[in-house]
C-alpha cells in the first residue's frame, strides 16, 4: 500500500493523483517520485502554503535556473532566453557573469534569510524525494527530521556549500537541460551514515542526515575538505543565496 514519504498517510486516507516531480519541471526535472501524496505535492509547490510571495519549490527553481542558464549558454549553439529571475539580476560583462539581488529586494535583511530558509527547505525536499526514488529508502524514523524541517518549517538545519577552486568540472551534454541530482558521482563527494554531499548542476553540498554532535560535525568536515583538496578551496555555512556561486563565476576567464 502506498504511504506517503512526507506526512506518512497512505492512500486510504489521502490521494496520489498528481505527478511529484522531486526536481521541479521548470528546472527540466523529468523524475517523479510516486510516493508524494497530492496534498503534500501540493504544499511545497504552492506560495500560499509558503510566505504569500513564493513557494519553497519556486526558492530552489530561482537559484537553480541560474545556474542552469549559464551552463547552457556555454553551448555557443544553443539560443537561451535571458536570465529573468524573481529575485536576482545576472550581469554579464565581457563575457564574464557576476550575481546580485534584485533593488527591491536588496535592502531587506529579513528577505535574504527567509529565501536561504526556503532554499534550504527545497534541497532537503529534492535530496529525500530522490534518496527515495534512487534507492528506495527514506521513511526510516531517522529521516524524520529532515521531513519536520522540510515540510513543516521546524527547526533549522544546516546546509555546506564547498567552494570550486576552478570551472573545469564533469558536466554531461543534457545534463543543464535536464539536471540530476548524484549522490556519489565524484571521488571528492564524502559521505557516511551521518552526512551526505550531492551534487547538483555542478554545486556540490553537505548536510547531516542524522542527528549529530559538534565533534562529529567537525571531524566530518575536516575529512571531507581533505577530500577535495585541489577541487575545492572552502566551504560556507549557507545563510544567504549568494553564498551559493549561483552564476558560476569559477567558468569566468
Ligand atoms: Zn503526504
Amino acid at each position: 500500500m502506498k504511504k506517503c514519504l512526507w506526512c506518512k498517510k497512505n492512500e486510504t486516507i489521502v490521494s496520489f493523483e498528481k505527478k511529484a516531480h522531486t526536481i521541479p519541471k521548470s528546472l527540466g526535472g523529468q523524475s517523479y517520485n510516486n510516493n508524494v501524496c497530492d496534498s503534500c505535492n501540493e504544499y511545497f509547490g504552492n506560495r500560499n502554503n509558503h510566505n504569500g510571495q513564493y513557494s519553497i519549490e519556486e526558492a530552489l527553481k530561482e537559484a537553480f535556473n541560474i545556474s542552469r542558464k549559464r551552463f547552457l549558454k556555454e553551448n555557443p549553439k544553443r539560443k537561451v532566453g535571458r536570465f529573468k529571475s524573481k529575485f536576482f539580476e545576472v550581469k554579464s560583462k565581457n563575457g564574464k557573469y557576476s550575481l546580485t539581488i534584485k533593488p527591491s529586494f536588496r535592502f531587506s535583511a529579513q528577505f535574504q534569510k527567509e529565501l536561504c530558509r526556503a532554499f534550504k527547505r527545497g534541497l532537503y525536499k529534492m535530496f529525500l524525494e530522490e534518496l527515495n526514488r534512487q534507492k528506495d529508502i527514506g521513511y526510516e524514523k531517522k529521516f524524520d527530521f529532515i521531513r519536520e524541517f522540510a515540510r513543516y518549517n521546524l527547526d533549522d538545519l544546516p546546509i555546506i556549500y564547498f567552494r570550486r577552486s576552478f570551472g573545469a568540472f564533469l558536466m554531461f551534454d543534457r545534463e543543464a537541460e535536464t539536471p540530476v541530482l548524484y549522490f556519489d558521482r565524484m571521488k571528492y563527494l564524502c559521505s557516511d551514515d551521518k552526512f551526505i554531499e550531492i551534487e547538483f548542476l555542478g554545486h556540490v553540498f553537505g548536510f547531516p542526515i542524522s542527528y549529530v554532535d559538534e565533534k562529529e560535525f567537525e571531524e566530518y568536515l575536516k575529512k571531507s575538505v581533505k577530500a577535495k583538496e585541489g577541487f575545492f578551496h572552502d566551504f560556507v555555512m549557507l545563510t544567504k543565496l549568494t553564498d551559493i556561486d549561483l552564476a558560476l563565476s569559477v567558468l569566468n576567464d
